[in-house]
């Protein structure tokens, strides 16, 4: 997806802060931190959001997990927790439609992550 703004940074076309990079996954971190660790796991494969994940995704998607679980242990918070999540779609606040999961720590989590109206 040439016009995928995390495609490019897969392909090396944009910089990142890359922490992590293997053979079905990138993570970089968050050009606008919510929290003193924010990190984005990405797939090499350009996947639009979680309603496009394919069966034969699946061995990639269940990597990211395990690759935020490195990073928070890397960053020392496998003790103190953190949190992984992916919006998906408009009202989830997806700005950037390829698949990212958000990995957030470093400081106390509001929940839910929302303003109530
Ligand atoms: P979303 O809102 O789609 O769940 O998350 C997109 C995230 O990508 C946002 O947290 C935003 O700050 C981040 N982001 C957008 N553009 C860039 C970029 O060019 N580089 C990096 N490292 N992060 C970006
Ligand atoms: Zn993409």
């Amino acid at each position: 997806m040439s016009d995928c703004l995390f495609c490019k940074i897969v392909s090396k076309t944009i910089d990142a802060q890359i922490v992590h990079e293997d053979e079905r996954a990138i993570a970089f971190r968050d050009i606008n931190p919510q929290a003193p660790l924010h990190v984005l796991v990405i797939p090499r494969t350009h996947i639009a959001t979680l309603d496009d994940i394919l069966p034969e995704h699946e061995a990639e998607i269940g990597h990211l997990f395990t690759v935020a679980s490195q990073i928070a242990r890397a960053e020392g918070l496998d003790q103190r927790g953190y949190r992984a999540v992916i919006n998906c779609k408009g009202e989830a606040g997806q700005s950037v439609y390829h698949v990212h999961l958000h990995v957030l720590g470093g400081r106390p989590l509001g929940w839910p992550p929302f303003p109530r109206h």
